[in-house]
């Protein structure tokens, strides 16, 4: 396992939501953070099929053009019933013909999906969202975590806190949704705490764990 010995790292990510959660999560540890949107890097194709490999390209890929340690997040919902879909997908089926990317329609066609496989109940609608961080350096050595969160999809969506998905995402053993929690809820996370909530909370303490104690 290699330590991180600089202060100053790129957060691999051009999705704003994503950039804001890991600068919540680093601010606290002393870190200067630029993004890879702020860098004016190209997005690299996510062309993996596993969030380890995608996590991996998008770290490597700022690594190499910045110089510097560089830190990616390779993310998605994983839903049983849907064996596993969207998974690696989950970006894509927020995907509009214009390239944006428009959410509520995302949870709609999860919503309808789970419609088809007659998934009503609690607990046909288990799921759980995975966030893989992949933190890399210059000469192309990587270091992956793996963060995991398991819960049930609701409907309608609940809450406008967050991003993505966050509002049909309830949380195991909690009352609301991701997209009803403030930021410091769902990580439910600060260095030095032992319990982490959400999947990329729950990949940035082994990150710390690994690669910045001693
Ligand atoms: P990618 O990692 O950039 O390929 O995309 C991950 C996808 O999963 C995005 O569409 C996100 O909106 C969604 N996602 C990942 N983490 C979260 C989360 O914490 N809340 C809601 N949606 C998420």
């Amino acid at each position: 396992m290699r330590k991180l010995d600089t202060k100053t790292i790129v957060v691999a990510s051009h999705n704003a939501g994503k950039i804001a959660e890991i600068a919540d999560l680093i601010g606290p540890l002393g870190f200067s953070a630029k993004s890879a949107a702020e860098l004016n890097f190209a997005e690299p194709d996510e062309t993996g099929t596993t969030f380890e490999e995608n996590a991996a390209i998008k770290a490597l890929a700022s690594a190499r053009a910045s110089g510097l340690p560089s830190l990616s997040d390779d993310s998605g919902l994983v839903i049983d019933a849907l064996d596993g879909a969207p998974g690696v997908y989950t970006a894509n089926w927020a995907e509009r013909a214009d390239g944006s990317r428009d959410f509520p329609m995302a949870m709609e066609k999860v919503e309808k999906a789970l419609a088809e496989k007659g998934a009503t109940t609690t607990e046909q609608r288990t799921a759980r969202f995975v966030s893989v961080l992949c933190l890399a350096w210059p000469d192309g050595h990587t270091e992956l975590f793996r963060g995991e969160v398991e819960g049930h999809i609701v409907w309608p969506p609940r809450g406008t806190s967050g991003f993505g998905y966050d509002p049909v995402f309830k949380p195991e053993g909690h009352d609301t949704t991701f997209g009803e929690m403030t930021a410091q809820q769902k990580h439910g996370w600060k260095p030095g705490d032992r319990q982490a909530l959400s999947h990329r909370a729950r990949a940035f303490k082994l990150f710390v764990e690994t690669c910045l104690e001693a």
